[in-house]
């Protein structure tokens, strides 16, 4: 089967190291110059809305896919007109608008903290009087690692956040005192059939992913799969979704968001999975029935931000099963990532602190 895939990072070249067992082949639409999904597959060098570009990605697929969430809703539509594209493109109208996923999320019975939609100062202020402080203001489109986001602590921050990130269409979220940051991976076939993942529990610095760790048996497993589960099928979707999670600490969940793609903190499930997010990306895609989400035992995942150790080091240190991307070291940029494996939860610690003994403490 040949597969298109709209971008080609390092989500692109990971689904197709997991298709390939499979006899699929790969390409990539993609306008960047040493993109490094270009090792595992063929890449069209063209912006990801070029018609040439599009009519060539659908001449040389069977089916689509992409690989990140802001793929403009009128291409995958253009799509759907030539071939099948999974996830539908309604999971990216969704999750492209925080004010539209938030709505979503409230239709379905999700848990989610107070929010209203901003366009103006006047409404920032309205906005700050119904919900309260301190409360987070986010543009409702394009914020990713925590850009285009303010936090307003005190009334006297409201022109602050205004003129710094303004004007635009914001959503005022209200402060959440979390206990946890957790995600919910959940996969849907063609057929309708699901699988999700453990829950991972992911830890942040500076507004980017460092480390995330499955939780076998975690006691909001039940809601987060409940959660997810209503996404998936009220997007009627097809392929691997992540949901992030707020845990209050007492038993809630509140829903952050979702991505309508494989997602960095199941990157674990490559070695601690029976069978990763991305092979099961795959299977949904090309409309193959879905394998097994279990875990093989403790695991977790580690990002390489701005650098990683070399391969060398990685390569003399049990349990660490690493994932270099290929791309060249820049300021803030996921360049890999290292899977750590091990018999049990202090051996895994060990492990762990190891590894992140070798990473820089801040960026
Ligand atoms: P987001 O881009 O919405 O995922 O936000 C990035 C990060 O900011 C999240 O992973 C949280 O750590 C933090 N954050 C976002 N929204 C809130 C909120 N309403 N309350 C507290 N922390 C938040």
């Amino acid at each position: 089967m040949n597969v298109g895939i709209l971008g080609g990072g390092q989500l692109g070249r990971m689904l197709a190291l997991a298709g390939l067992p499979f006899g699929m082949h790969f390409t990539f639409l993609e306008p960047a110059d040493a993109a490094c999904a270009a090792d595992v597959g063929h890449q069209i060098k063209r912006a990801y809305d070029d018609p040439d570009g599009l009519t060539e990605l659908c001449e040389l697929s069977d089916v689509v896919t992409y690989e990140f969430e802001n793929v403009p809703v009128h291409v995958a539509q253009s799509i759907q007109a030539r071939r099948s594209i999974f996830p539908p493109p309604e999971a990216l109208r969704v999750a492209q608008d925080r004010f539209i996923e938030k709505s979503t999320f409230k239709e379905l019975d999700i848990d989610v903290t107070p929010f209203a939609a901003v366009s103006s100062l006047p409404e920032l202020t309205a906005a700050v009087g119904t919900i309260g402080l301190p409360a987070i203001l986010k543009t409702r489109r394009m914020g990713y690692d925590g850009k285009g986001q303010f936090m307003i602590r005190t009334a006297a921050d409201i022109d602050n956040a205004w003129s710094t990130l303004g004007p635009n269409d914001f959503i005022l979220e209200a402060f959440v005192p979390f206990k946890r940051e957790i995600s919910c991976l959940g996969v849907r076939s063609r057929t309708g059939e699901m699988a999700f993942y453990p829950v991972a529990e992911n830890q942040h610095r500076a507004g980017i992913l460092r480390i995330s760790t499955p939780r076998a048996n975690d006691p909001l497993q039940a809601q987060a799969e409940t959660f997810t589960q209503r996404m998936l099928e009220r997007l009627d979707y097809v392929g691997t979704l992540g949901f992030e999670f707020f845990d209050l600490g007492d038993g809630r969940l509140l829903g952050n968001e979702i991505a309508p793609r494989v997602h960095n903190s199941g990157h674990w499930s490559i070695e601690g999975s029976r069978c990763s997010q991305f092979e099961n990306h795959m299977r949904a895609v090309a409309g193959l029935k879905l394998g097994d989400t279990s875990l093989r035992g403790p695991c977790a995942m580690v990002n390489f931000i701005s650098t990683a150790p070399s391969a060398a080091e990685l390569s003399g240190m049990p349990g660490v099963h690493p994932h270099l991307y290929g791309k060249s070291p820049r300021p803030r940029r996921k360049i890999g990532h290292a899977t750590v494996t091990a018999n049990d939860s202090a051996m895994l610690q060990q492990r762990v602190d190891r590894l992140v003994a070798l990473l820089p403490k801040q960026d």
